[in-house]
């Protein structure tokens, strides 16, 4: 129920409420379970695609909005850019796990934004689950619950049960109406960018609105990108005509991408907006010591993450948002560098493609892993390599295998300490004990030279593979 102020168009409205936590704790199956369950009865073929929020029912009606997506990066992002996202933190403990680094790292950005939290326990249906010893650990960090000497809400769930999901959505909703939040339809707008994507529509941007509505046919503009709205859709695709406050939806109209995170204001032709006009990337130079790499991610939000995110000798040459295409391959060729995926896919056509450039695609789901993995191969890179050869063929001789070899740089001897490599991979550590070149023995090779290498142990080695002398 939004009771309406009596002066003025203030009322309360429905919460914008994230979900924070670490990896595997269970954010996702919660937002699924609270969709699967709440979602107000979706016409038949029920989601098929998320905006970016969801909007759900309690037992009695009140609206909440999720955020659908944002992890850690992209919401301490937004609070430096001094956008206000969510009004209200789930922070997701698994009850079998208790807390663990990034669950303390979601509460550190909880408490640096000053926003309320509830904390709620998953995978109570375990055997293994224990809200006891979870709590105990978190009031270790400073987290006294209600109930133990404390004020932090908490709640039990299980997204396999389904036990718990309705009394969170009642506490959410109390914890709303307790901390008066509201919005005026008629205020000022204030708004910010949460995903975009791109479709048969168009390019697409989703929006959650804090305060002041959006209407279709409303100008824009959002750092520096103007847009005149086409078209806005709910959280199941379907059209409407305006976001109240508490509201989020997908906007079409724009011909630009605009920024994650960026705050959405209505586009006055008097204003000056020289200022905020973005400042378009130029084409990054890659020094010694750098990894360059092309990084594509399924939603820009994840991209977003990851950008505000990347080890800082790693230079992103090229992004994108969407499946993996020829044109990206091409490019990180151009530009020396392997391309990394979070949850993009990557087309048979284009990883065929990927193999004849000898572009690395990695695939991952995990951002931290794709972080880690960079940090790896940045130390990797900090050994000193004397020289590098690729591997063009493979040929049987004797009972051992030769690999027909071409010098890339540096000089490669017969002495030296070898690395085989496959993509950033490494397959093992080698020693030469035959080196010819047109059937001589010889000691060492250089740049443009090719030879036949026989190395020991014979690891399975195959063409596009790289030797590394390490001294
Ligand atoms: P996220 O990384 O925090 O989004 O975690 P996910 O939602 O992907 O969950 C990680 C794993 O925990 C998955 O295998 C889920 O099936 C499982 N899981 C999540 N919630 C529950 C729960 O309430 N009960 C049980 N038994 N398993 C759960």
């Amino acid at each position: 129920m939004e009771t309406k102020g009596k002066q003025t168009g203030i009322s309360l409205r429905p919460p914008i409420v994230a979900v924070l936590g670490h990896v595997d704790h269970g954010k996702t199956s919660l937002l699924d379970s609270i969709r699967k369950t709440k979602v107000t009865a979706k016409e038949a073929g029920g989601i098929t695609q998320s905006i970016g929020a969801s909007s759900v029912s309690t037992k009695d009606g009140k609206r909440i909005t999720f955020i659908d997506t944002p992890g850690h990066a992209t919401f301490s992002q937004m609070r430096s850019r001094g956008a206000k996202l969510a009004d209200i933190v789930i922070l997701v403990v698994a009850a079998d796990d208790g807390p663990k680094p990034q669950t303390l790292e979601a509460l550190e950005h909880i408490q640096k934004a000053a926003v309320p939290m509830i904390v709620a326990f998953t995978k109570v249906d375990l055997q293994t689950a224990s809200i006891e010893s979870a709590q105990g650990e978190l009031e270790k960090k400073g987290i006294y619950f209600e109930g133990r000497g404390g004020d932090v809400p908490w709640i039990a769930v299980s997204s396999k049960t389904g036990s718990g999901i309705e009394e969170l959505l009642e506490l959410i909703s109390l914890m709303a109406e307790v901390q008066g939040i509201s919005g005026d339809e008629n205020a000022e707008l204030e708004s910010v960018i949460i995903e975009t994507s791109r479709d048969k529509r168009g390019q697409l941007a989703s929006v959650v609105v804090r305060n002041g509505t959006l209407s279709v046919a409303d100008e824009i503009i959002t750092d520096g990108v103007r847009a005149k709205i086409k078209g806005i859709f709910d959280d199941t695709l379907k059209p409407i005509k305006n976001i109240t406050p508490g509201g989020a939806g997908q906007l079409l109209g724009f011909t630009e991408v605009p920024t994650v995170g960026a705050p959405v204001i209505k586009f006055d032709p008097k204003a000056d907006y020289s200022k905020s006009i973005k400042v378009r990337q130029s084409v990054a130079k890659v020094k010694e010591g750098e990894l360059p790499i092309y990084l594509k991610t399924k939603t820009a939000g994840s991209l977003e993450a990851l950008l505000s995110t990347m080890p800082q000798k790693v230079v992103v040459v090229g992004s994108g948002v969407g499946d993996v295409n020829e044109s990206d391959v091409l490019f990180a060729k151009s530009a020396g560098a392997n391309i990394y995926c979070f949850e993009a896919k990557i087309p048979s056509n284009v990883s065929k493609l990927a193999d004849t450039e000898s572009v690395v695609i990695e695939s991952y789901s995990i951002i931290y892993e794709l972080l880690q993995k960079l940090e790896l191969i940045l130390k990797q890179d900090e050994k000193i390599i004397n020289g590098k050869a690729e591997i063009l063929a493979v040929f049987p001789y004797e009972n051992k295998k030769v690999a027909g070899s071409k010098i890339m740089s540096g000089i490669i001897k017969k002495t030296d300490n070898l690395v085989l490599m496959r993509g950033e991979k490494e397959l093992g550590k080698v020693r030469i004990t035959s080196m010819k070149k047109m059937k001589n023995d010889i000691s060492e090779a250089k740049p443009g030279e090719e030879l036949g290498i026989v190395f020991e142990p014979q690891l399975a080695f195959e063409p596009h593979d790289v030797l590394l002398s390490i001294g």
